[in-house]
């Protein structure tokens, strides 16, 4: 029999919803039990493929290839596994199921109405999730806040599951709590707010996650009690913390785990989350840092510094550095900067380690470029990811083997010398406009060359790894990178596509087509961020 837990959300977005629903599953997992998720994002965009990553954050991209939410990214780090297409839920995905059934005319002829079809697709969906992961739990996080307009469908159909099964589904609120600075005091009433909307909604929540700056005290917890119809046991305390991992720790000294458990009438298990809590102590105990640059360009939004965009490669690096009891010291440098300015370049020696990781479009590559040229010609570890593989390969064309005009089909339309070319499928793609859902997404096989880093650190002849991108390698310039010292280190054995590349006589200088960081754990590291690691902490110590 599984149990949903529904997450919501209130007050204000960005209260860390995505970390608390994977906190929850992590522990419910400690205890022994099979724990799925299902993201549900109320945008009509099908996947999140076609959005900007300035508007958007990081598109993560699943095994089976679906452009998904970040969250599912942290659902993955969080619970050491796999999700795929089942797990994710759009607005988009709903009304296009729901349109297509309609078309083919498995309604018999009913009309077809936003409520109850609508929910009732969610509904089965959720259900099928827990069918395919053959879940003890799936937990059921609503995007967006309660009291938007946008995912009242969503926790309409929550609202009905309940119903239908009242023992097997229970509805969590993460609010936030301010401190206004010159109160400085801790209010309550927002998160009453939040509980009233969400009681209109036909729902009362079990549990109340209360977000806030600071740990939430008794008077707070039973204020909020008193007002919102939870006992004071019920009301979790989850102050800010410096590293996310902490989160679920948090969760359990307040005991949300056993509260869960209780209220399902289940039996608490004797596990727990051992070696969650040695990779806590590793993050907080102080470390020698390890510093690395990455250069990218979606990161500026006004006054402010996004770092979603690159989320899933930051926390790579922090997984890798950990597990070397490192502490490592993420820094933005914006491409553009490299365009010009020869002079910037030199604050590039500052790193242990530079990282251009996967993007779109010609804006800000050139800067890209001349920071990869710099760290191969002064011995810097660099790692390319995806689009910063094939900017290496561009680099190394133009400046070593000669070819000045060197670049990527991606931006320069009529080029005779696509070093990275489009692949021959995607061509026909972008001339129909068939943009969404269309790049080489998902896990493909990689051959790798013995005796190459890349082979070292992964101690395999084949791996599989992540893709998410249009251009390729183009394998008429192989043999010439190769003579020259590129060596192409991994292949994709059935249509023979450039996965990994690496410079000979070089610390580190390594480029991969596929985006390793997507499978970065914290308790597995990802081989290639730790061989990386590895050579920024020994530039470190010359
Ligand atoms: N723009 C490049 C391509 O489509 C790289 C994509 C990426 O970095 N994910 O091939």
């Amino acid at each position: 029999m599984t149990r949903f837990i529904f997450v919501a959300g209130g007050v204000i977005s960005g209260v860390g919803k995505g970390v608390a629903t994977a906190s929850i599953a992590k522990i419910l997992q400690s205890k022994g039990f099979r724990v799925s998720a299902v993201k549900i994002d109320p945008y009509v965009n099908v996947d999140a493929g076609t959005l900007n990553p300035l508007e958007h954050g990081e598109v993560f991209v699943t095994n089976d290839g679906t452009e998904c939410d970040q969250d599912i990214g942290n659902y993955e780090r969080f619970l050491d596994r796999d999700f795929s297409s089942v797990n994710y839920i759009t607005t988009g995905r709903i009304y296009q199921a729901v349109i297509q059934r309609e078309r083919n005319l498995e309604y018999n002829g009913k009309t077809v109405e936003v409520v109850l079809h609508i929910p009732l697709e969610v509904i089965s969906r959720i259900k099928k999730a827990a069918e395919h992961d053959k879940a003890d739990f799936v937990l059921v996080e609503v995007g967006g806040t309660v009291g938007d307009y946008q995912n009242v469908l969503f926790l309409e159909a929550g609202r009905m599951m309940k119903r239908e099964m009242p023992d097997q589904v229970m509805f969590v609120l993460v609010t936030y709590l301010p401190v206004p600075g010159k109160l400085g005091e801790m209010k309550t009433k927002p998160t009453q707010h939040a509980v009233r909307w969400l009681n209109s909604a036909g729902i009362q929540p079990d549990i109340i996650i209360a977000r806030s700056e600071f740990v939430v005290d008794e008077p707070r917890k039973q204020k909020i009690s008193d007002f919102c119809n939870v006992d004071a046991s019920d009301v979790i305390s989850a102050p800010d913390v410096d590293a996310i991992y902490e989160i679920p720790l948090n969760f359990e000294q307040d005991e949300l785990g056993k509260r869960i458990l209780e209220k399902f009438k289940m039996k608490e298990d004797s596990r727990d989350l051992k070696e969650w809590r040695k990779l806590v102590e590793i993050i907080k105990s102080p470390k020698e840092k390890v510093r690395i640059g990455i250069v990218g360009k979606y990161f500026e939004i006004g006054d402010f510094t996004l770092m979603d965009s690159y989320l899933s490669v930051i926390e790579a690096v922090k997984h890798a550095s950990w597990a070397y009891q490192r502490d490592p010291e993420i820094t933005w440098l914006s491409a553009e900067k490299y365009e010009s300015e020869d002079k910037s370049l030199e604050e590039l020696r500052e790193f242990d380690g530079i990282i251009v990781p996967g993007g779109f479009g010609s804006r800000g590559t050139e800067g890209k470029i001349n920071a990869i040229r710099f760290c191969r010609e002064q011995k810097i570890p660099y790692f390319g990811l995806c689009l910063g593989l094939q900017l290496a390969v561009i680099e190394f064309s133009r400046n070593v083997c000669g070819l000045k005009d060197a670049t990527s089909r991606e931006f320069a339309k009529h080029t005779n010398a696509a070093v990275i070319d489009i692949m021959p499928d995607q061509k026909t793609l972008l001339e129909e406009k068939k943009y969404g859902a269309s790049m080489r997404l998902g896990a493909y096989a990689c051959k790798l060359t013995p005796g190459t880093i890349a082979a070292s650190a992964y101690g395999a002849n084949e791996i599989s790894e992540r893709h998410r991108h249009r251009y390729e390698v183009n394998n008429e310039y192989r043999t010439l990178l190769e003579e020259k010292g590129f060596m192409v280190s991994g292949l994709n054995p059935e249509r023979n596509l450039v996965e990994i590349m690496e410079l000979s006589g070089h610390p580190f200088f390594l480029g991969t087509q596929f985006h390793p960081e997507l499978k970065s754990r914290p308790l597995h590291p990802h081989a290639l961020f730790m061989k990386f690691i590895a050579a920024s902490m020994k530039k470190r110590q010359l």
